[in-house]
């Protein structure tokens, strides 16, 4: 079973195709700038062949259109037509409260999609711009909505409401949502398979470290709170996001500086984080070597990063009444050895011992942490896309046993 795997962001769609039969990635690309000058498409199938072609990429039906005709190239091409392909998974950014798992795309899932615009105005519309360019070169396969923020539905109300006034959550459905979800499930998942433990019975903390970053506490397999809230911006201190602070600094900068809302927004998404306070980089593995040389902000950026990943660990072991495993993920989670150790430095008091060596060798995912801590560190591999192909094949084997 052949299943096309489509994240549709606003300038760019990514594509993966599993056979399932393995899970093994047949290839895989990104059509970016749609409708911009100089779109592109890079297409990587097995066996190393690669091809980038520069195209004329109005829209989103046009880059389906390409996609489509790499799968099927004769030389570069790893299926025979299109129509192998038996199902369609689409990661979809916000599920609102309704969506609290992967679900067939029908109309009702598609005016869900649609109720979310307003919450996720840079993802939903072009995730449903990739849904409908899908479905018009593949008409008649099921297609499936993977929703980040699913996976966060389990979190309960002290831990999802804002104390504001109430009516704000039923007028403007302001809470908690939380992102990243397909994510931390996989790791969470996975984490439980490599300790041999079943997952229903693990206190965890998930940390999804890459450009965005956000940290899960789940208990017993389920989400029960998240740092990412109504939208990405709150939480960790992330690549060019603030994560937390005061709001009242918003208003103390509009009235003092004469920023705007939207200048202030785009300060606190694009201009903060590891690049507001390093003053040099977004990218984690520039502000190593800086403060690795000697960089005072560096330094400043890399000890508040891992402060505030460290606080979060400690109040969701709090939540959760104790902690059993600490799990690295994403860019950083994944490759950063000098991250991982600050960030569990400190916390031997809950039973959690990174050990050094583990830590700075070798491999992918792997446990780090030494034998006798109580709480096992583990770096697991995020693998978005295949959580997104297994979800697909489940649902359309369901559909396809019920269906006439
Ligand atoms: P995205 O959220 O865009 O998917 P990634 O998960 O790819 O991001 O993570 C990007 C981050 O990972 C960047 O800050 C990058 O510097 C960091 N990163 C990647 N490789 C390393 C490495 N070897 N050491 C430290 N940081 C790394």
């Amino acid at each position: 079973m052949y299943i096309l795997v489509i994240n549709a962001g606003s300038s760019s769609v990514k594509y993966k195709l599993f056979d399932m039969k393995d899970e093994s990635v047949l290839a895989e690309g990104i059509v970016d700038r749609v409708g911009m000058a100089g779109a592109s498409l890079a297409h990587n199938a097995a066996e190393g062949k690669e091809i980038e072609i520069e195209s004329d990429v109005p829209d989103y039906g046009t880059a389906l259109e390409l996609i489509a005709d790499a799968l099927i190239h004769p030389e570069y091409g790893v299926i025979g037509s299109i129509d192998e392909i038996s199902a369609v998974g689409h990661r979809v950014v916000h599920g609102g409260e309704k969506a609290s798992a992967s679900v067939l795309i029908t109309p009702d899932v598609e005016s869900i999609i649609r109720e979310c615009f307003d919450l996720a105005p840079l993802h939903n519309p072009p995730n449903m711009m990739g849904i409908e360019a899908c479905r018009k070169i593949l008409p008649g396969v099921p297609e499936v909505a993977v929703f980040d923020t699913a996976f966060h539905r389990t979190i309960p109300k002290e831990a999802y409401l804002y104390a504001v006034p109430y009516r704000l959550y039923g007028d403007y459905s302001i809470r908690r949502y939380g992102f990243h979800g397909t994510s931390h499930r996989y790791v969470a998942y996975r984490a439980a398979q490599v300790l041999g433990r079943p997952l229903e019975e693990i206190r965890m903390v998930t940390c999804h470290l890459g450009n965005g970053c956000s940290i899960t506490a789940v208990k017993n397999g389920k989400s029960v709170d998240t740092s990412m809230g109504f939208t990405p911006l709150e939480g960790l201190i992330m690549g060019t996001r603030s994560g937390d602070i005061d709001p009242a600094i918003v208003f103390y900068l509009m009235d003092h500086t004469g920023m705007t809302a939207p200048e202030v927004n785009t300060m606190l998404n694009k201009e903060s984080g590891l690049l507001g306070l390093s003053g040099l980089s977004r990218d984690m593995r520039d502000l190593e070597k800086a403060a690795s040389e000697g960089n005072k902000r560096a330094i400043t950026a890399l000890n508040c990063f891992a402060y505030r990943i460290r606080k979060y660990i400690g109040a969701y072991a709090a939540s959760m009444g104790g902690l059993d495993s600490i799990v690295f993920t994403a860019g950083i989670g994944e490759n950063s050895s000098k991250i991982r150790a600050m960030v569990c430095s400190g916390l031997e008091f809950l039973g959690a011992r990174i050990d050094a060596q583990r830590n700075s060798g070798p491999g992918g995912e792997r446990l780090i942490s030494r034998d006798d801590s109580n709480v096992k560190i583990l770096i697991v591999p995020t693998n978005e896309e295949l959580m997104i192909a297994r979800d697909t094949m489940e649902l359309t084997e369901v559909y396809r046993s019920i269906s006439p």
